[in-house]
């Protein structure tokens, strides 16, 4: 059952006493019962991007590390702190593939679950539409395995590797 691996589940001891009373008082919260520490579960922030070719073929990744090691993906990752959604965009699409983006369009947001490490992180997957300068340069970075270009209406579902991945893609043909 997935809700073993949530954090609700999995941290039992209070990161600021140490004592073993850190208990849920919420779905969402835990509570420490020695020192009342409290602390919030909340979701993590990602961009995924949708970048098409000249034949309107989209770009998908293709997943080096579990989960879903070998399995398409799109372009993105984890927005990290600090920093604004379209700067996630910016920054990984360079990171794992060395283009450059000239533009960009919110579309929607979609849910995902990511078990990582024994725990179960959920997060909210904001989707951008972009246009990159060009794909001369293009070439994939070391934690990506490599890339293809699809028409996203032929991509099968057991070819994602991702819950909120493979979401967009069947909705594709209707948000974007
Ligand atoms: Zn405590």
């Amino acid at each position: 059952m997935e809700s073993t691996y949530s954090p609700i589940e999995v941290f039992n001891f209070c990161p600021h006493c140490g004592s073993r009373g850190l208990t849920a008082d919420t779905e969402k919260s835990l509570t420490c019962n020695s020192c009342g520490f409290r602390y919030f579960i909340n979701m993590s922030a990602s961009v995924a991007v949708i970048i098409r070719n000249e034949k309107d073929e989209v770009l998908f990744t293709v997943r080096k590390h579990d989960p879903a090691a070998g399995m398409l993906d799109l372009p993105g990752g984890f927005v990290d702190l600090g920093e604004t959604a379209e700067q996630a965009v910016v920054r990984e699409v360079f990171e794992e593939l060395n283009l450059e983006i000239i533009s960009m369009k919110y579309a929607a947001t979609f849910t995902n679950k990511y078990l990582y490490s024994g725990i179960l992180y959920q997060t909210l997957d904001l989707v951008f539409e972009c246009e990159v300068k060009s794909f001369q340069h293009l070439k994939v970075a070391d934690d990506v395995s490599g890339y293809v270009f699809r028409n996203p209406l032929t991509v099968l579902p057991e070819e994602i590797g991702l819950d909120s991945v493979r979401d967009i893609v069947k909705n594709i043909a209707v948000l974007l």
